[in-house]
């Protein structure tokens, strides 16, 4: 579909294998996902079937080298992944954490055992990736977590909870948050690799988290009781996971930024061609002059979203995407993004509130970008550091 103030607009790292990409993701959710949406949105998570077929397809760990079983390219293969994704209306398969975030730990600090561990299986959709932080007495100030691991023998005996973990009713391999000299702060987390297992001495899910929108992605609690570890699960070395999750959250909030982008596109697609087709005063309602003020409002905040998250795209993969910058775009885009929803739903009258139209789920959905990466007020803080 043409996006209307869009046109013309290539961005400057796309290459012809990116619009291969973008094909065969679109025809995937379209065809093999969306049409379950209904399904996957009562049951609260999505099929473990569609994570095998998009890896039999070669859409996970597009980033990953080929030796381990992944695409071998770089973050512009994710990003025109889940910019399809969004753009298709598909919100179950949780992508954005399995491979845009979770691959990338093993990536970078994995040893070449874990790598081939752990690797082929994400990108095979065999193993369902996920990564906790957040527990439920805080998640913005991350050097407080409580949950500890305390060594035992060639084991980690971990202890404490978790919530809010996207993927978490699924995963089968979760990057955890702990601590390991519970009398640091920063400089005493670790980030261990769980291999999860239901039933397994000491660990258990929770809920799956009922939320006003994503109703078909899992976001759930996890438990975990004197859980043994494998010391070799450990990823890079102990005591400097602060400073790994520090290196790799710009990634993290590029990936919700992308889906910001994808999402206020959307949402000005489906607005204009409603307002082509609805009449109101005997006239289209494009015909009245604030429907057209509003859209043009709209498509000019995509366009500049687009160029941004374009120019941190291309600094991301020279290895340049800097904190401030990566929090400038996840506060920018993900406003732009509720502020751009919400003002394509007021186009639909009262058909944007009813969950027939994608509108009322595009607007439910945006909420809690706002809210995960780090909250927008964290973005604040952060970028007030570099001036
Ligand atoms: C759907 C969903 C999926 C998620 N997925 C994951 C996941 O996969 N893994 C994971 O680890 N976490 C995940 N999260 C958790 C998310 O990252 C946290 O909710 C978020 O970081 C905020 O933490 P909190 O909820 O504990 O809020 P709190 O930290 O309690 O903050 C509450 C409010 O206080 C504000 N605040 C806090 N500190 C300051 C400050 N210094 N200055 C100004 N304001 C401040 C915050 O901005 C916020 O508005 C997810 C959350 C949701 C809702």
């Amino acid at each position: 579909m043409p996006t209307p103030g869009l046109d013309g607009y290539t961005e400057p790292w796309r290459k012809p294998e990116h619009d291969d990409l973008a094909e065969l993701a679109r025809t995937f959710f379209t065809k093999e996902v969306v049409p379950h949406a209904g399904r996957l949105g009562k049951q609260g998570h999505p099929d473990r079937e569609h994570y095998l077929r998009a890896g039999e397809l070669g859409l996970l760990g597009l980033s990953v080298p080929e030796q381990y079983g992944g695409g071998g390219g770089d973050f512009t293969h994710e990003a025109v992944l889940l910019h399809e994704q969004t753009l298709a209306g598909e919100g179950s398969l949780g992508l954005a954490v399995h491979s845009g975030i979770v691959t990338g730990y093993l990536n970078e600090y994995g040893t070449e055992d874990q790598k081939q561990r752990w690797l082929p299986g994400l990108c095979s959709g065999e193993l369902i990736g996920a990564i906790a932080m957040t527990e439920p007495d805080g998640g913005s100030d991350v050097q407080a977590i409580r949950t500890r691991a305390v060594r035992d023998g060639d084991d980690y005996l971990v202890s404490g909870s978790k919530t809010f973990i996207t993927n978490g009713y699924l995963a089968d391999l979760l990057v955890l948050a702990v601590k390991t000299d519970q009398s640091a702060k920063a400089h005493g987390i670790s980030l261990i690799v769980c291999e999860l297992t239901d039933g397994a001495p000491g660990f258990r899910r929770g809920r799956n988290l009922e939320k006003i929108g994503l109703h078909a992605n899992d976001t759930a609690e996890l438990f975990f009781d004197e859980f043994r570890v494998p010391a070799g699960n450990l990823l890079g070395t102990e005591n400097a996971g602060f400073f790994q999750l520090m290196q790799q959250l710009p990634q993290e909030r590029l990936v919700i930024g992308v889906g910001a982008v994808a999402a206020m596109q959307r949402a000005v697609e489906l607005a204009t061609a409603y307002a082509k087709d609805r009449t109101a005063f005997g006239k289209p309602l494009i015909g009245h002059q604030n429907t057209r003020m509003v859209l043009s409002d709209c498509a000019t905040r995509t366009r500049v979203s687009r160029i941004f998250v374009d120019d941190c795209i291309t600094r991301h993969t020279r290895n340049e995407l800097d904190v401030a910058t990566a929090a400038m775009a996840k506060l920018y885009l993900t406003e732009g993004q509720c502020e751009v929803v919400d003002r394509c739903l007021q186009i639909f009258g009262g058909y944007g509130y009813t969950t027939e139209y994608p509108i009322a789920t595009m607007y439910a959905d945006a909420r809690v970008q706002k809210i995960y990466g780090g909250t927008n007020e964290i973005m604040k803080e952060l970028i007030a550091r570099v001036l």
